[in-house]
């Protein structure tokens, strides 16, 4: 199975995204996560993709096309994954098509996890985050409360309501979200590869949804 899952902030993409990857053996591929461990780890691409990710800009396609890139070509490259947040631009699509193509590799399915604006603004007011660099794990007060209210279980740092989890500001990036996406799904559509997952319900719920829909697919 390789996989691109794409989802808004606050649709809980990063959790079903990681729990596919545990259980179905594949290589949860996180360029967010990539990238805040180059910081971590000062390498070139960490310098350079820090000033991005502290503005919260996305950080320019040629560094993190590379970045993805050396991964796929490197000797232990994964011929199963799930991409976590990549790609992010029509360009970065394009690249991802042509590195596949080029390493020989086929995209099985490009996972749409559908949660209203509404509802994302609502989970999102309620969300709390680790404010940590390296870690950055986000709870929710209703529905993943922390073991100890207001620490992080990951690292015990305590927790914050992220500037960017304001009403009117989730809402701005809800349109960024959208300006980008349309046009990759648009892409992958055009492929037909999309599969469009509801994404209300517990954890369980949507991971078994996110299950049917990919045999769906694949067996259709
Ligand atoms: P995430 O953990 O996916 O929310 O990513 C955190 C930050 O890393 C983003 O706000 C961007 O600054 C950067 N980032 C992650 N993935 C990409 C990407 N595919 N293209 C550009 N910037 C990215």
């Amino acid at each position: 199975m390789r996989l691109i899952f794409i989802g808004p902030p606050g649709s809980g993409k990063g959790t079903q995204a990681k729990l596919l990857g545990k259980r179905l053996g594949l290589l949860h591929f996180a360029t967010g996560d990539v990238l805040r461990q180059a910081i971590e780890q000062d390498t070139p691409e960490g310098r350079l993709a820090k000033p991005y990710i502290t503005a919260g800009r996305l950080v320019p396609d040629d560094v993190v096309n590379q970045i993805v890139s050396a991964r796929f070509r490197s000797p232990n490259r994964p011929e199963r994954f799930v991409l976590d947040g990549y790609p992010r631009t029509l360009a970065q699509a394009f690249a991802f098509d042509a590195l596949l193509n080029e390493v020989g590799l086929d995209l099985t399915s490009v996972v749409l996890l559908q949660v209203d604006d509404d509802e994302i603004v609502r989970r999102l007011s309620d969300r709390w985050t680790c404010p940590a660099l390296t870690c950055q794990a986000t709870f929710q007060t209703n529905s993943k409360p922390p073991r100890i209210p207001g620490k992080c279980d990951v690292c015990q740092t305590p927790l914050h309501q992220r500037d960017d989890d304001k009403p009117e500001t989730i809402r701005a990036r809800l349109r960024v979200f959208h300006d980008l996406h349309d046009a990759i799904l648009k892409h992958y559509a055009a492929q037909n590869r999309v599969v469009e997952i509801p994404g209300r319900g517990d954890i369980e719920t949507i991971y078994e949804n996110i299950l049917r829909g990919l045999r769906q697919k694949v067996s259709a």
